[in-house]
C-alpha cells in the first residue's frame, strides 16, 4: 500500500550508521531475509512437550544453539529458509511450552511474584492469564527506521512509574480489551500487507503477556520484524524465551542507580537487571536503546546510563535520547521532576553523550 512517510523515515534507508547497527533488521524488513521467529518454527528441538521442565530447558539450550547455526548460514547466503522442513515440535512450540508453564508460577519478570496466573493469581502488574490490549494502529512517532511501526499496546505493566506518559494502560491492567494469540497473529499479518515495517509489542509493558506474543508468532504467517519495545526488566527465563524469536529490542534504560529507579518506578535492583538484560539483548539481536532525560537527573541518571553504554556496548549502538518528558500521572508529587525538560538539560545530555563515546545517536 502507498503512504506518505516522514522524511527521516526515507532518509534513514540510506543512513550508513543506522544500517551498519541494525543489519539484520533492513534486511528482514526488505525481504531479504527471513524473520528471526520464522526460522524458530524450523528448528526441531525432538523432544515430548510433557517431559520434565528441566529436560525441556536442556532441549531449548539445544535448539537455540541450532537455531544460531541456521541463521548463520541464512544470513550468509548458505542456505534458504524454504530448503528446511517444518518439524512435528520446533523450536518456538517449545518456548510456548515453557512460557505456559511458567505462568503457573508467574517469574516472567524480576519481580517474580509466583503468582498462579492460570488460577486466577495476580503479581504486581495485574495482568491475567488473558492478554488485554488497549490498542493497536499504525505508529509514526517511533524512531525512523522502525517508521510505519505496528504497535499493540498491552495493558498492565511490571513498573511503577511515577510520571507515566502512558499510566492509563500501563496501570489498569483490567482495562482493554481480551486477545487471543490467533487474532493477534491476524491483526499482525494485516498490518504487514499494509506495508508496516515491524510489529511492535509494547505497553504497559509485553513482558506478562510473553505467552500470548509467543503464540501469536507461531501462528503469524508474515515474514515481519518483531520488536520487543520494554523496559528490561526481564527474568533470565524470559531472557532465554524470548532469544531467536526478536529482530530488534527497543529497550528502555532510564535510571542510572536503584535509588532513583525505587524512587520514581518501585522496581528494586534496577540496574544490574537492566545492564544485564541490555547485555543479552545486544548479543542475541539488534538493539536500539532509549533514555528518556529527566529533569534534574543529567548526573544521577543520564551520565551514567550513557557512560555503560559507551563502555559496555561499544560506540556505535544506536541510542535514542528524549527529551519529550512531560509531568505526568503522579510528577506532581515530585518537585525534582514536576516539570518539562529543558533545553539547556537537553544540549548537555547530548553533550554527555558525545563525551563518553556514543557515535551513533539519533538526533
Ligand atoms: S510479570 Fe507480573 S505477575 Fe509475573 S512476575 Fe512480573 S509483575 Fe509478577
Amino acid at each position: 500500500m502507498w503512504r506518505i512517510l516522514r522524511p527521516d523515515a526515507v532518509e534513514v534507508l540510506k543512513d550508513e550508521r543506522a544500517r551498519s547497527a541494525l543489519h539484520r533488521y533492513f534486511a528482514v524488513m526488505e525481504k531479504k531475509l527471513p524473520a528471526r521467529f520464522q526460522v524458530c518454527k524450523h528448528v526441531d528441538v525432538g523432544v515430548d512437550l510433557s517431559s520434565d521442565t528441566d529436560d525441556l530447558w536442556q532441549a531449548h539450550a539445544q535448539g537455540l544453539k541450532e537455531l544460531r547455526a541456521i541463521l548463520s548460514k541464512l544470513d550468509s547466503n548458505q542456505l534458504e529458509l524454504e530448503t528446511l522442513n517444518k518439524p512435528k515440535i520446533s523450536l518456538l512450540d517449545l518456548k510456548i511450552e515453557l512460557a505456559r508453564r511458567i505462568l503457573k508460577s508467574c517469574r516472567f519478570c524480576e519481580r517474580r511474584c509466583e503468582a498462579n496466573r492460570v488460577a486466577g493469581e495476580k503479581g504486581t502488574c495485574g495482568v491475567g492469564e488473558t492478554s488485554r490490549i488497549s490498542s493497536e494502529f499504525m505508529h509514526h512517532g517511533e524512531e525512523p527506521e522502525l517508521v510505519p511501526s505496528y504497535t499493540i499496546f498491552f495493558n498492565g505493566c511490571t513498573f511503577k512509574c511515577q510520571y507515566c506518559q502512558n499510566w492509563d494502560i500501563s496501570q489498569y491492567p483490567e482495562e482493554g480489551v481480551p486477545v487471543s494469540p490467533t487474532s493477534v497473529a491476524r491483526l499482525i499479518e494485516n498490518a504487514a500487507e499494509e506495508g508496516a515495517r515491524n510489529v511492535n509489542f509494547v505497553g504497559g509493558e509485553p513482558t506478562p503477556n510473553l505467552p500470548t506474543i509467543l503464540e501469536a508468532l507461531k501462528l503469524c504467517q508474515a515474514n515481519i520484524p518483531s520488536v520487543w519495545n520494554s523496559n528490561m526488566y526481564l527474568s533470565l527465563e524470559s531472557m532465554e524465551l524470548l532469544s531467536g524469536t526478536q529482530d530488534i529490542y527497543l529497550a528502555d534504560f532510564k535510571y542510572g542507580n536503584d535509588k532513583c529507579a525505587q524512587r520514581y518506578s518501585k522496581v528494586p535492583r534496577y540496574f544490574e537487571i537492566v545492564a544485564r538484560n541490555h547485555r543479552l539483548a545486544f548479543k542475541d539481536a539488534e538493539l536500539i536503546i532509549r533514555h528518556l532525560v529527566l529533569p534534574n537527573h543529567l548526573e544521577c541518571c543520564t551520565r551514567p546510563v550513557l557512560k555503560w553504554i559507551a563502555d559496555n556496548l561499544g560506540s556505535m549502538v544506536r541510542v535514542n535520547i528524549m527529551d519529550q518528558y512531560r509531568p505526568c500521572y503522579r510528577a506532581d508529587q515530585f518537585e525534582e521532576i514536576n516539570r518539562h525538560l529543558t533545553r539547556e538539560e537537553f544540549s548537555k545530555a547530548l553533550g554527555i553523550a558525545e563525551e563518553v563515546g556514543l557515535k551513533n545517536v539519533i538526533t
